[in-house]
């Protein structure tokens, strides 16, 4: 008997199941859905992230609902658009050979109206954001007080990013006999808080650690000025030749940014983030699985799922909006028995963050120094010469080795081997030989940070059909951000105001800085009248990047790197065609 028909699933999925190529139900999967098949009960399920919780929560539901009613019977709420987006797909290709099952997904920055016809035309499963969702419960657009199950995708995340009053809100509009499914990769206060306020003495289930990161894992920081930021990450993978990581970024458009530049600079990168097609993403994770990237600059969200052994390093380029996160970047190393590094770049104005990662990681980091140009030239110089006393020897050359020979005949083994490593090397040496230093001293108290916040101003208002609420909503779900952080939504005529936490300055700013809807440019600028220090207008590429130029001034190119690494060379050169192909969408 097949593996799932053997945990009780039935003809319609276990036949959708063999066409994906599932072959072996994953460990949550062969916990939770005997469980939901069989009682109907509340689950607390902790899984780490690409360990196929959709499956376990989504055949079960599959299996529950009626698709013979229209009625909407099941919930799923999810973080972002962009995970429901993908539930809702997995949720369509898993219930293919379900006749007459509708699986709707709802969520922000998209026309609600259009969401609203297709709930109408019966949909049996409602996958959607909480701000989106609350919207259209308050315009009874949609009816969930039939629902039997409702399930809390990402549980620690949604409450992260603030969404604990929807959510709350939401859940009172539901039958209190329903059945409520918590998925989560860890398990903060807040999710437990979530668990005893709405769950009904839950099963729990728990697959590998709970709460903290691998054991396996050590955490460092490095302090460097905003603008070296880009600088300190490229030392940081020279001084480890055979660097194989992850380097998260907060925004699409920085992780876009970062891997281009570590492209243009010669090394084997590439980007990961919602922008790029499904296939892209593939093709992208396929080349990092055989190894052809050594560096994924990755967003938190296409990073979920990430499942590949051996990463090395994980480099927080920035440190996630929401500190909780930390957790999943750093789980991407020191997997399966291996140890890694997680290192986190930080401007002196984020280090107290570090303590707050510190509490919820249960763990110290070690703060370090952004090695020098003479430390790197060192290990690369050591790197290259294993790389000869491991190279394995080509004797394609062996008939040309009379003339070779005859040319170089005049050297000592000592000077053909200083000619060779300055054939290699000097381009490297020169380039570093010089380089300044980019540490930043440790001493606290010039903290630049305020916890304040910034005021906006946005050129819709009324006249654009928002008023305070669903502008409200809106921004939270343009901006992946909780209720926590916007305040102040003043809706005008032709344009409005609102407030955000300042630490999403660069993000707003940045998320902004091209966007449209329905063709048309949405502007948003720091508002003048704020009375808040710096309030004034600023430039909008921000100080943070730096490398809004083609070219840092610190953009050495180590092209002769493939060589370095003894890799062949057509790792870049695909990585290369790729960044042909790749969509260069410059919005979110
Ligand atoms: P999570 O929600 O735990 O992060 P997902 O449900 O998104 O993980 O699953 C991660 C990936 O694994 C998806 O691409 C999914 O299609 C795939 N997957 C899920 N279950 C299985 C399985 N039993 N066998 C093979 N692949 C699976
Ligand atoms: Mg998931």
């Amino acid at each position: 008997m097949n593996k799932f028909e053997a945990l009780g699933l039935g003809d319609a999925i276990v036949k959708a199941v063999n066409e994906m190529g599932f072959e072996t139900p994953s460990e949550v999967q062969e916990k939770a859905i005997p469980i939901l098949l069989n009682e109907d009960t509340d689950i607390v399920a902790l899984a780490q992230t690409g360990t196929g919780k959709t499956a376990a929560f989504g055949f079960p539901l599959i299996e529950k609902v009626d698709s013979s009613s229209r009625i909407t019977q099941g919930l799923i709420l999810s973080p972002t658009r962009e995970l429901c987006l993908q539930i809702t797909n997995e949720l369509k290709n898993y219930s293919k050979f379900v006749p007459g099952l509708h699986t709707v997904a709802i969520y922000g920055g998209a026309s609600i109206t259009d969401q609203a016809k297709q709930i109408k035309r019966g949909a049996q499963i409602v996958v959607a954001t909480p701000g989106r969702m609350q919207d259209m419960i308050n315009r009874k657009m949609v009816d969930i007080t039939n629902i039997g199950y409702c399930v809390l995708d990402e549980a620690d995340e949604m409450l992260n990013m603030g969404f604990y009053e929807d959510i709350n809100s939401i859940l009172s509009h539901t039958p209190n006999e329903k059945s409520t499914w918590l998925f989560s990769a860890t398990m903060p206060k807040e999710v437990s808080t979530i668990a005893k306020r709405f769950m009904h003495e839950p099963v729990e289930i728990t697959v590998g650690h709970k709460n903290t990161g691998s054991k396996n894992v050590s955490h460092e920081y490095y302090v460097v000025n905003s603008r070296d930021r880009y600088a300190a990450l490229k030392r940081l993978a020279d001084a480890n030749p055979d660097i194989f990581s992850v380097i998260f970024c907060r925004t699409k458009r920085d992780t876009q940014k970062v891997a281009e530049n570590l492209i243009e600079d010669g090394y084997n990168a590439a980007a990961l983030h919602g922008d790029l097609s499904q296939n892209q993403r593939d093709l992208v994770m396929k080349s990092f699985r055989n190894r052809q990237i050594q560096m994924l600059v990755a967003t938190d969200v296409a990073a979920r799922g990430i499942d590949v052994d051996d990463v090395t390093h994980v480099i927080n380029y920035q440190l996630p909006d929401e500190i909780e996160t930390y957790t999943h970047r750093s789980g991407r190393t020191g997997r399966a028995g291996k140890s890694g590094v997680s290192m986190v770049i930080v401007s002196k104005s984020e280090i107290r963050k570090i303590k707050s990662v510190e509490r919820i990681i249960k763990k110290s980091f070690e703060k370090k120094e952004i090695p020098s140009g003479e430390e790197i030239c060192q290990v690369q110089l050591f790197h290259l010469a294993n790389d000869i006393r491991k190279a394995e020897i080509n004797h394609e050359i062996d008939s040309y080795l009379p003339s070779i020979n005859e040319v170089l005949k005049e050297f000592s083994k000592e000077e053909l081997i200083k000619k060779f490593f300055s054939v290699e090397f000097s381009r490297f040496h020169n380039y570093y030989k010089k380089a300044r230093d980019l540490n930043v001293s440790n001493e606290q108290g010039n903290d630049y940070s305020n916890n304040g916040s910034t005021r906006y101003f946005i050129n819709v208002g009324e006249k654009d059909g928002f008023d305070w609420m669903t502008l409200k909503d809106f921004l939270k779900e343009v901006l992946e951000i909780g209720s926590d952080s916007l305040s102040r939504v003043d809706v005008k005529e032709s344009f409005s105001f609102f407030n955000t936490s300042t630490e999403h300055q660069e993000r707003v700013l940045q998320i902004f800085e091209d966007f449209r809807m329905e063709g048309r440019k949405v502007n948003v600028e720091i508002s003048k009248d704020s009375g808040r220090r710096g309030g004034g207008r600023r430039r909008r590429d921000g100080g943070d990047n730096g490398f809004k130029g083609k070219r840092r001034s610190d953009g050495f190119k180590p092209k002769g790197r493939k060589r370095f690494d003894n890799k062949d060379n057509k790792g870049n050169e695909s990585g290369n065609r790729r960044r042909d192909r790749r969509k260069r969408s410059d919005r979110r």
